[in-house]
């Protein structure tokens, strides 16, 4: 199964069974589940339920289909994006630099250390040299120089 198939199987299957709608804990809205008509209900013949099935199948392709087209967004997988956006940051191999800076230094003068920003997932450093290098510098604002 493709990695499109298994997203409409998936919206079938909630169609099927509910679907749970997030709320909005901006409004103090609670997610909560929405029972949709398309669940198989007791007595429910066996044609009827096929017929269910398969109505629900077209549903979730057409919702698919919809957000390719129409919503011109593109269905990735989010292990594939994240290695996608990781090959395209060790693609550039220094920089941009951005630098640490504490409140005190309004000017922008005085930067603690230079943080390369090779992802925008994290910062990777060297540990070892931004701690030395913070090391060497007074705890008290405006962080001058110590002689060591
Ligand atoms: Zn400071």
């Amino acid at each position: 199964m493709t990695d499109r198939q298994v997203l409409i199987s998936l919206i079938a299957q909630r169609l099927n069974t509910g679907l749970n709608h997030p709320g909005d804990p901006a409004r103090n809205i609670p997610a909560r589940p929405i029972a949709l008509p398309f669940g198989k209900t007791a007595g429910m013949s066996e044609e009827m339920s096929e017929l269910v099935s398969n109505s629900v199948t077209m549903i979730a392709e057409a919702i698919v289909y919809l957000i390719e087209t129409d919503g011109a967004t593109e269905l990735i997988p989010r292990e594939e994006a994240r290695a996608m956006r990781d090959a395209v940051s060790e693609g550039v191999p220094e920089g941009p630099f951005v630098p640490l800076l504490c409140r005190c230094d309004r000017k922008r003068e005085r930067p603690l250390a230079m943080l390369t920003m090779n992802s925008t997932e994290a910062i990777i450093i060297d540990g070892p040299t931004l701690l030395r290098g913070l090391r060497k510098r007074k705890i008290e604002c405006p962080h001058e120089m110590v002689q060591s």
